[in-house]
């Protein structure tokens, strides 16, 4: 290893770890690996786990009772596959005798333990017929590679890859770790800490890597908890504060002749709902501090009908407006909408979409930047470098979670338009407070009225053929259906063995052999546009009967006669994609089904099909979704542009957020640059972690 001697004395923060002692240039590679390039990121570089072994005890001074850590070489395994209850046996002997550990249910360890091998274990000394014996100890098994004692299976455990193992990377970090923490600056003031039961910041360093005990693991743990979400919040914060006060947006009028005008677009009264939501906006839009609002609703909420008004507030002062959705199908379904109210009236529409002829595209380009348009509606095509506008004053945005947090502010086009952004996935508080932290929430609770309910029910496998037979006669009724699976084609993967639905597949069955009276269409993403263009309008005329898909319906489609929807193998689709699913249904007047087919027997899989059964409250669903699958699944912070969180979960530690959220808009409201010297640490780490991904570069 060629060692640079000089740096490894004093390494500050900043060294590279390849001059850090114990690391050369080929554990540097292997630690690049895993995204550890500075002595700080190897700070950063957090256990998985922590363990916490007695010292070791001799088989031959073992007591009932003690808990202990016996070490010793596997003499004899036996799976006892036979017995009420089966468990997994192994003779561990050392030097001073041998003693017996059993593991009920242990045939995961056939594979793992074998004689011969060094082995560590850890539990409780019972007794059994008279010999004391050691029964489901947690154990570790020791590589010739590893050191041979409590070393390699007490402490941290940290992530590991093939190349450096945990014993390794603790090691590293063991030599060089209290000369970095010393140089970690404190955040907070000593009086906070203290009130609120932290400990310093380069405590929590040293005990999150080598901890005596479980309580300072905890204590650790919370502290850096803590600063992650208290950095993402003081990103959050500064970047609310840079929209509200870097740019002004144009005041826009409200007179009562302004708002009658808009209101006769509509056939019919506002809900209650709509009527909130919309003083929100208009309330938001008469300053000159940009709007920042998420409109959250259930599909046919009737979010486009408030989004509608803002942009004809917005037209009636003077100004553009622009709506901006995730697919074309969505874009032109908007224009659709828009064109059907605004029949007859003066404001002048567009609809801007990827593929569109160069001459007309040119057109629309040409007429946005010259303001001979008033609202255009479309794509991610709206962002492209050559659209301009005249005079943007509203930038509305559907299906928000769709894009990124970068998307959000591009469709601004460097100016400072009223932004507004629709979803109809009920975001639950936890990530309302995260991933759309910057911005004021609305909520449309209630759907208008004269829509039909939906019904919704799992279909295990023994009532299929009941359920077909049902569907039958709905659709000879004159209704339509929906059938929606998880893949196009089959994979025939040797567990899957052709369980999964494939669309394609079962279109043909559904056509040929169990529905053959009828007409069915398939559409799924891979489709040519005008194709699935041609489907659609069918299935709205309804020439076709039943549309077989992927989840490329989940956006995009509505069609009041369709009142079925079967899913199938429904375990594979999200709570939260499910409801939206659930969305293209009761849209008319007629009772809707929706009938979740699976054949899963996971219960975990079942409990969450049954709260789509019991409710049809999108938050609720939401709530359950995220408590059910953790936040990484259902939406990772990263895919909002902010970095994921290392150690923090916004479910679990949700009582942290809340308090790093209030105390970090409190901190921006006093020092909204971070300038005072006693916020230069903390600057300096907001802009690391969080700077790039929240456009904070230029703080200060
Ligand atoms: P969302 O955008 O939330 O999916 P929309 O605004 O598209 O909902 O409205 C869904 C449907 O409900 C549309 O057909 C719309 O015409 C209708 N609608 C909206 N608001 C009302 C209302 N206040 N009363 C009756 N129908 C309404
Ligand atoms: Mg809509």
């Amino acid at each position: 290893m060629s060692e640079s001697p000089g740096q490894k004395n004093s390494p500050t923060l900043l060294t590279p770890v390849q001059y850090l002692k114990g690391v050369g240039p080929a554990r540097a590679e292997a630690l690049a690996e895993l995204g550890v390039h500075t002595a700080e990121d190897l700070l950063n570089y957090f256990p998985r786990d922590w363990r916490f072994a007695p010292e070791p005890t001799k088989i031959a001074d073992l007591r009932k009772g003690q808990t202990v850590c016996v070490i010793g070489i596997v003499e004899q395994t036996d799976y006892q596959a036979h017995r009420k209850i089966p468990f997994f046996e192994v003779m561990l002997a050392d030097e001073t005798g041998v003693c017996r550990i059993v593991w009920f249910h242990g045939k995961y360890l056939i594979n793992q333990i074998e004689p011969g091998q060094r082995l560590a274990a850890i539990g409780t000394v019972s007794e059994y017929k008279h010999q004391l014996q050691l029964t489901n100890p947690r154990f570790h098994i020791l590589r010739a590679d590893e050191p041979q004692d409590i070393e390699a299976f007490s402490g941290p455990v940290y992530p590991a890859s093939a190349k450096l193992p945990s014993w390794q990377i603790k090691k590293i970090i063991q030599s060089s770790l209290d000369v970095l923490c010393e140089q970690l600056p404190e955040f907070y003031p000593q009086e906070f800490l203290k009130k609120n039961d932290f400990c310093g910041r380069a405590e929590a360093y040293r005990q999150i890597h080598r901890p005596e005990n479980e309580a300072q693991v905890h204590q650790a743990l919370r502290r850096l908890k803590y600063d992650e979400l208290f950095l993402m919040q003081l990103g959050l914060a500064v970047r609310r504060h840079q929209m509200e006060h870097q740019c002004r947006a144009f005041p826009m009028v409200w007179t009562e002749e302004i708002d009658r005008r808009i209101r006769q677009r509509f056939p019919f009264l506002l809900t209650e709902d709509q009527e909130t939501v919309i003083r929100e906006i208009v309330q938001d839009m008469s300053r000159t501090v940009p709007m920042n609002r998420l409109l959250q609703g259930d599909v046919g909420s009737g979010k486009t009908v408030a989004a509608l008004y803002a942009a004809l507030l917005a037209v009636a002062n003077r100004k553009q407006a622009a709506m901006m959705a995730p697919t074309e199908i969505l874009a032109r379904q908007h224009a659709e909408s828009i064109e059907r109210y605004l029949k007859g009236s003066r404001v002048r529409r567009a609809l801007l979409v990827g593929g569109m002829p160069p001459a007309e595209r040119a057109r629309i380009a040409d007429e946005l930047r010259s303001g001979q348009i008033d609202i255009v509606v479309g794509t991610v095509a709206l962002l492209e470098e050559d659209i301009a506008f005249a005079d943007l004053g509203l930038a509305v945005i559907d299906e928000q979670h769709k894009f990124g947090v970068h998307q959000r502010a591009q469709l601004r086009k460097g100016a400072a338009p009223h932004c507004l952004v629709m979803t109809a996935t009920p975001i639950p508080r936890t990530l309302a407070m995260t991933v759309f932290g910057d911005l004021d929430v609305s909520v449309i609770r209630h759907r208008p009225p004269g829509r039909g309910e939906v019904i919704t029910r799992w279909v295990p496998p023994d009532k299929r053929r009941e359920a077909m037979e049902f569907l039958r006669r709905q659709i000879q009724a004159g209704r339509q259906a929906y059938f929606v699976y998880p893949r196009i084609e089959g994979e025939n993967g040797p567990e899957e063995n052709g369980r999964r639905k494939a669309a394609a597949e079962e279109y043909h069955l559904l056509s040929k052999t169990v529905f053959p009276e009828f007409r069915a269409g398939l559409l799924h993403g891979q489709m040519p546009v005008e194709e699935k263009k041609q489907i659609m309008a069918e299935f709205r005329a309804g020439r076709i009967q039943i549309l077989v898909s992927t989840v490329v319906i989940e956006v995009g489609v509505d069609v009041p006669n369709a009142t079925l929807m079967v899913i199938e193998n429904a375990e594979r689709f999200g709570l939260a994609q499910l409801h939206q699913l659930r969305g293209r249904i009761g849209r008319g007047q007629n009772r809707s089904y929706c009938l979740l087919f699976s054949e899963t027997d996971n219960p975990e899989a079942r409990q969450r099909l049954e709260v789509l059964t019991r409710t049809c409250d999108g938050f609720e669903i939401a709530e359950e979704d995220l408590r059910l699958r953790g936040p990484g699944e259902l939406f990772s912070t990263r895919q909002h542009g902010l970095p994921d969180l290392k150690i923090a979960n916004i479910v679990e530690d949700f009582d942290l957020l809340t308090f790093a959220r209030k105390n970090a808009f409190e901190l921006i409201r006093q020092d909204p640059c971070l300038t005072r010297p006693e916020h230069a640490a903390l600057r300096k780490a907001l802009i690391e972690r969080f700077g790039a991904a929240l456009g904070l570069a230029d703080i200060g």
